[in-house]
Order: structure tokens, then C-alpha cells, then sequence
């Protein structure tokens, strides 16, 4: 493995004015200079060290950014005060009107959403492919496609995008990869394997304490520094700014990062084995007979697991809907979106995350009714948890 993203994160030196071993928190929207010619070259982005106003650059998001940059293994990265804002402003500037997007159908429902009913209003046309069927993407490109759009591990159908092959398109036909690795932080560094972009929402793995929504694109410094220009930054001009208190706070949350992946990992490799062996219609990447078993192997980093989503299909929302309220009642996990938490959180992506999806394009792709996402959590005695979740399912059968 290349690049080691625990290492890159373990070795960065980052201290306060006071050689506190947090850096200071920034907690200013606008900074001074002693000269005026200072500013200006600040403005035009020619002053090292220098920053003008927290819309642009704060010094405690930039912490947090660097980290995020070096676990990446890319030259930049910028952070957002969601990863819609991360994705929208990635997205937004890649693609002028009258430009096309190749995207993966399986994507969070806010994606979707963006691209199938907002970005026509500017003339951004988004052809939705099965991000798996490699014919499919090529022939979906047209001469006015700027982007191919995917995440690494496909919400909510836990599909594996292959980042290599999907870059090698890219490249011949001169568009831009985005990938979004919010399910396998650690476990998968798209740029690594090609990817020009890469966005997060940080709600989840990374900051693993659903205390705030966050989010983050890393890229090349060309395409950070575009994004935050005065001119015409999409970053800069629409402003979805994150706050300095919660990068700080979010910083310190990714030194443990590479522990906590390794347990969701753990856990849900465990649950996944119990319900294969229980006859439950599960799907995880972890396991050999899941579609996208060996293109994973192929491109994670084999220290973090498989990572912590599985799903299980229930067949309708109703027994889904049962299902997921027994479990909350005996103690397995919550009953909510999201993910990436130290508890376990479980939803029915169909009626929650993916509800943007009409449903004949959620049955074309395949997603039942009755699938339950699982994000599985850090729990310390998970064979516990899973004699709760097999009580459940006997309840289910009274
Ligand atoms: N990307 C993925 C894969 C998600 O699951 C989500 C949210 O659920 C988002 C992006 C959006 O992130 P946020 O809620 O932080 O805006």
C-alpha cells in the first residue's frame, strides 16, 4: 500500500501559539495587517501565511484541512459546513451551464436530488448509471460531459465504484473523477487510485460523534485555490463556510479515526457472518459472494476492514419498519439516518436517505422496500448485539 493514512495523520505536528498540543482555536472573522500591500496580495492569493476573512480561510479550518489533505494524500483539501456543501460547491464548479454529469444511480438521495432536480435549473444535465457497469459510464459520456460523479462505497446499495478504471475513462476523455468516500475513510483513498476530487461529509466516519454536520473536498492545489478565488469561487462566493470551534473539535476526533474504523470494521464483519449464516438477505462488501467482494480487496487498505455498513433486506417497509422498531426497544441501536457513529444506527433507506429516488428508478436499481442500512457501531461486546438482533428476529415471527 502506497499511501498509509493513519501514518500521514499520526505524523503531523500541529501546535498552538503556546506550544499547546491542540492548536489554538481562531475565532475571528477578519485579521489585520500592518501594511495595506499586504492585504492586497492576500486578496489575490500571493501572501504565504497570510489570511484576509474566515469566509475564505480560517487558520483552525485549515488545521483540520491539512489533516484531511495528508490522510488523502492529496496537495489541498478545503472544509465545509456540510457535505452538501462540499459536494454542491465541488460539483458547482467543475460545471458551467449546458454541461453533463456521468453519475452513479446509488448515491445519498441528497445527491441525486441536487443533480436530478436542481442543477437543470442552470442547464447541468446528469445521465444516472449502475457506476459498477464500466460500458454503461463510457457510453453515457457525451462531448459536453465535464464530470463522472461516484462514491466509493455506493449509498445505500453498498455497491464498490472501481476508482482505477473509472479514472482511466476520465482521463481519455478529459472529464473530471469526484469521488465521495464518506462510508470508508481510511479503508479507501480515492485519490490514491486516480481520483481528481474527493468530498466527505464529515458528519460521519470522520468527526464519529453526530455532535455537528461538516464536510470536506480535497483536490489539487489548482482546483482548492479555484474554488475559494474572490472572482469566482464557488466556495468563496456561495459561502458555506465551517465554523472554527467545530473544526477544532472535529480535528482532534480524526487522531482516532484509524481505531475507530477498525472497529466498526470488526463488528460489522461479525453481524454480517451471523445473518449469512442466519439466512437473512445481507449484503456487505466484506463477504466473498458480495458483488464488489474483490474490486474492494483490490483497492482498500487492508489494516481498516471492509467498514462498518451492511444492509439487510426485509422484503416490505412494514416488516422493516417492525424490525427496526424491535431493535431499538432492545438495545441494538437507534432507529435514525446518518451513520458513522460509535452506536449503531439503522434506517429504511428507501423511506429515509434514498425517499428523493423515485420509486421506479429505486426498483430499476434495485433497492427493495424493505432494506435496512446498517451503520454498525463501536460496540465492545458485539456478540451481545447480535443475540439481540437474532431475539428480534424471533419476535418478528410471533
Ligand atoms: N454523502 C453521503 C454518502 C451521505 O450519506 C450524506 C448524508 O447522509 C451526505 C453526503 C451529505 O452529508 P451532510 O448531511 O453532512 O450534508
Amino acid at each position: 500500500m502506497k499511501h498509509d493514512p493513519s501514518r500521514a495523520i499520526f505524523e503531523m505536528k500541529q501546535f498552538g501559539e503556546f506550544g499547546d498540543v491542540n492548536p489554538s482555536i481562531t475565532d475571528s472573522a477578519t485579521y489585520t495587517f500592518l501594511q495595506a500591500k499586504t492585504m492586497a496580495d492576500t486578496f489575490h492569493g500571493e501572501a504565504e501565511g497570510c489570511f484576509l476573512y474566515s469566509r475564505h480561510w480560517n487558520p483552525s479550518n485549515k488545521y483540520l484541512a491539512d489533516v484531511l489533505a495528508a490522510m488523502e494524500g492529496t496537495e489541498e483539501g478545503w472544509v465545509t459546513a456540510s457535505g452538501m456543501a462540499a459536494i454542491t460547491s465541488a460539483i458547482l464548479q467543475c460545471c458551467s451551464a449546458g454541461d453533463h454529469i456521468v453519475s452513479s444511480v446509488s448515491s445519498y438521495g441528497g445527491t441525486f436530488a441536487f443533480m436530478q432536480n436542481y442543477l437543470p435549473k442552470f442547464n447541468i444535465l446528469t445521465t444516472f448509471v449502475d457506476i459498477t457497469d464500466l460500458d454503461a459510464v463510457r457510453k453515457a459520456i457525451t462531448p459536453e460531459t465535464k464530470l463522472i460523479y461516484t462514491e466509493s462505497m455506493t449509498n445505500p446499495m453498498l455497491q464498490i465504484s472501481d476508482i482505477p478504471a473509472l479514472a482511466s475513462i476520465a482521463n481519455e476523455h478529459n472529464v473530471r473523477l469526484m469521488v465521495d468516500n464518506t462510508f470508508t475513510p481510511m479503508i479507501i483513498q480515492p485519490a490514491a487510485l486516480g481520483a481528481h476530487i474527493v468530498v466527505y461529509s464529515m458528519t460521519k466516519f470522520i468527526n464519529g460523534k453526530n455532535d455537528c454536520v461538516a464536510g470536506a473536498i480535497c483536490g489539487s492545489h489548482e482546483f482548492i485555490n479555484s474554488l475559494i478565488d474572490v472572482n469566482n469561487g464557488t466556495a468563496m462566493l456561495l459561502g458555506p463556510a465551517l465554523d472554527p470551534l467545530r473544526s477544532s473539535s472535529i480535528l482532534k476526533n480524526m487522531h482516532t479515526l484509524h481505531i475507530r474504523m477498525q472497529q466498526h470494521s470488526k463488528n460489522a464483519m461479525y453481524l454480517a457472518i451471523k445473518m449469512k449464516e442466519a439466512g437473512l438477505r445481507i449484503s456487505y462488501p466484506g463477504l466473498p459472494d458480495h458483488k464488489g467482494h474483490e474490486v474492494m480487496k483490490s483497492q482498500m487498505h487492508p489494516d481498516f476492514g471492509f467498514g462498518g455498513m451492511l444492509s439487510i433486506d426485509m422484503i416490505t417497509s412494514e416488516k422493516a419498519s417492525r424490525f427496526m422498531e424491535l431493535m431499538e426497544m432492545h438495545d441494538v441501536g437507534y432507529l435514525a439516518v446518518s451513520l458513522g457513529y460509535f452506536k449503531t444506527l439503522f434506517s429504511n433507506s428507501g423511506k429515509s436517505t434514498s425517499s428523493e429516488v423515485p420509486e421506479e428508478v429505486q426498483l430499476d436499481m434495485g433497492l427493495s422496500a424493505g432494506l435496512v442500512r446498517f451503520s454498525v457501531g463501536l460496540d465492545h461486546d458485539i456478540a451481545r448485539t447480535w443475540k439481540s438482533i437474532e431475539h428480534c428476529l424471533q419476535l418478528m415471527e410471533n
